[in-house]
């Protein structure tokens, strides 16, 4: 690691201490490591996958056809060819949920819809575009958890004869007001937003650093790119992958970072 790195880290860890209220912004970068495709970006998933499959409108007028590309992007543990298992946090997730329950982190909002905050045990969450984690009838409503059994044919069917949706925000869908208002009432409070892997390309979650930094907070960003965010609002940038960040910041919280 280099010595501008060293001391960005430094620096950011003061600004983390010396914090009222803090908040961080997750986007698909966070869960990189952890294995699941960024969208945009080397390996992302527009280049092997068709962007309209995630567009409300196609989805409901051709579940058939978008539905293989949903299973295999975020339900691979279910494909009858995959034998990959479900997705498991990393250690970014792991420091966010610890810092949560020792009072560093006031809350999380993720754009992520992967559950993998929730799963490394973060409480204080707005899941803001949702989940993968459970699926709505498109006819009678009833939400049921994701079980591999229920997506081994699809489209996967309500017992009602309904199709399932997943309870992710597709573009085109509005945001659950629950997990905005949340989230928005964090961010109004904090003087300190962490920004972790995301291009601040997806509005309006793009806009909650932007309501930290309006209200005179500081934004902390880690990304090995630089993005939307960096050269408009960024206070400290942290050029480096979420786990290797997360980890190095947390040693220097709790006063253990080697020099
Ligand atoms: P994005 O896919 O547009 O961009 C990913 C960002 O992560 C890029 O800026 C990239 O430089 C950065 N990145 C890559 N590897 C990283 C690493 N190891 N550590 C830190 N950063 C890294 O992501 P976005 O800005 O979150 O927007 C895309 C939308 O897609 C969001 O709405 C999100 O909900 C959704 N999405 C979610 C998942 C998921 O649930 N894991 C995956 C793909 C996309």
């Amino acid at each position: 690691m280099n010595h501008d790195t060293e001391r960005a880290l430094d620096k950011a860890a003061a600004i983390l201490a010396g914090a009222r209220s803090v908040i961080a912004f997750t986007g698909a970068g966070i869960s990189a490591e952890s294995g699941v495709p960024t969208f945009r970006g080397a390996g992302g998933i527009w280049e092997r996958y068709d962007e309209r499959h995630l567009e409300l409108g196609y989805f409901r007028a051709h579940p058939e056809l978008a539905w293989p590309t949903i299973r295999d992007i975020f339900y691979a543990f279910a494909s009858p060819d995959g034998e990959r298992p479900p997705f498991q946090p990393n250690d970014a997730h792991r420091v966010l949920a610890a810092w949560e329950q020792q009072g560093i982190l006031n809350f999380t909002v993720t754009q992520n819809i992967d559950g993998l905050h929730a799963a490394a045990g973060s409480r204080r969450l707005s899941e803001f575009h949702g989940t993968t984690a459970t699926l709505s009838c498109m006819r009678c409503g009833a939400r049921v958890p994701s079980a591999r059994e229920l997506l081994e044919t699809l489209p996967p069917r309500c017992p009602c004869g309904g199709i399932y949706k997943p309870d992710f925000t597709f573009f085109g869908e509005g945001i659950d007001p629950a997990a905005s208002s949340s989230a928005y009432d964090a961010a109004r409070k904090a003087d300190v937003c962490l920004v972790i892997g995301s291009t601040g390309l997806v509005y309006p979650a793009a806009t909650i650093p932007r309501v930290v930094a309006g209200g005179g907070g500081t934004v902390i960003e880690v990304n090995p790119e630089p993005s939307t965010f960096t050269d408009d609002i960024t206070g400290v940038f942290l050029p480096m992958g979420a786990s290797e960040a997360l980890v190095a910041l947390d040693r220097r919280l709790r006063g253990t970072a080697t020099p």
